[in-house]
């Protein structure tokens, strides 16, 4: 593990996931999203899969042991030796000093933690509107990220997409809650390690990638 590690923070619907996927296709950082392997361990039925299912409806944050189990096996594959761009993780302390001890071990540490800052009332909004390409992922929103013909995915062409359980006002605010106790202190420690950026993640999405991709750059050249 020895390329650039870039963290992205941020509440639910801050823009990370669809940043990530732009992060890699610009710089071929692998993205790692523990929410992905976690709904892909539930649609399987895993033992992971079946305890961190109602956690997950619920909006509340699975156990570090799940999730450090499954981060540490996706780690383990030769493409992350790129460099990765976490998505939604780390949550919490735990996963963040386990992070350390992690890339340690191969030598590698985190390049950057970058802060997606949004007000929380409009991540209702673009949480209830999020949805997603079956056939390849891509994510797309009823009002802010439409594909350019209804219906037809832009990236793949496929006709077919899913709503998230999880993606509905209640649990959001749930998740909102989660965030706020359990990940936001995380900015405080990134920052005090000297590691944090600061991206305002209100605008649209190319101006935050714009901003974003002026950290990563300097990142890259910090390295
Ligand atoms: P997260 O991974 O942080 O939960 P997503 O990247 O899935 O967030 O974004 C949530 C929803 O909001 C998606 O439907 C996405 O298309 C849309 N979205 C992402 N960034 C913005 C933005 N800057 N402005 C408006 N809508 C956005
Ligand atoms: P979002 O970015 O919209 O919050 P994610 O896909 O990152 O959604 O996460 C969905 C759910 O998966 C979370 O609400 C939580 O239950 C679980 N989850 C994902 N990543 C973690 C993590 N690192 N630690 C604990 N729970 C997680
Ligand atoms: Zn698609």
């Amino acid at each position: 593990m020895t390329g650039q590690i870039v963290i992205l923070l941020g509440p639910p619907g801050a823009g990370k996931g669809t940043q990530a996927r732009m992060l890699e296709e610009r710089h071929g950082l692998v993205q790692l999203s523990t929410g992905d392997m976690l709904r892909g361990a539930v649609r399987a039925g895993t033992p992971a899969g079946l305890a961190a299912k109602a956690v997950m409806e619920a909006g509340g944050l699975v156990s570090d042991e799940i999730v450090l189990a499954i981060l540490k096996e996706r780690m383990t594959q030769p493409d992350v030796a790129r460099g990765a761009i976490l998505d939604g993780f780390p949550r919490t302390a735990g996963q963040a000093a386990a992070l350390d001890r992690l890339l340690a071990g191969s030598g590698g540490q985190v390049s950057a933690a970058v802060s997606l800052d949004v007000d929380d009332e409009a991540m209702v909004d673009r949480v209830s509107g999020r949805y997603t390409c079956a056939s390849c992922g891509e994510g797309w929103h009823d009002r802010f990220k439409q594909p350019t013909r209804a219906g037809t995915c832009d990236k793949c062409g496929g006709t077919e997409f899913t709503r998230r359980a999880d993606d509905n006002e209640t649990t959001v605010r749930d998740r909102l809650g989660a965030y706020h106790a359990q990940t936001a202190p995380l900015i405080a420690h990134y920052d005090a390690l000297g590691l944090l950026a600061r991206v305002d993640a209100m605008q649209e999405i190319d101006a935050v990638a714009r901003d974003l991709e002026r950290v990563v750059t300097e990142t890259t050249a910090r390295a």
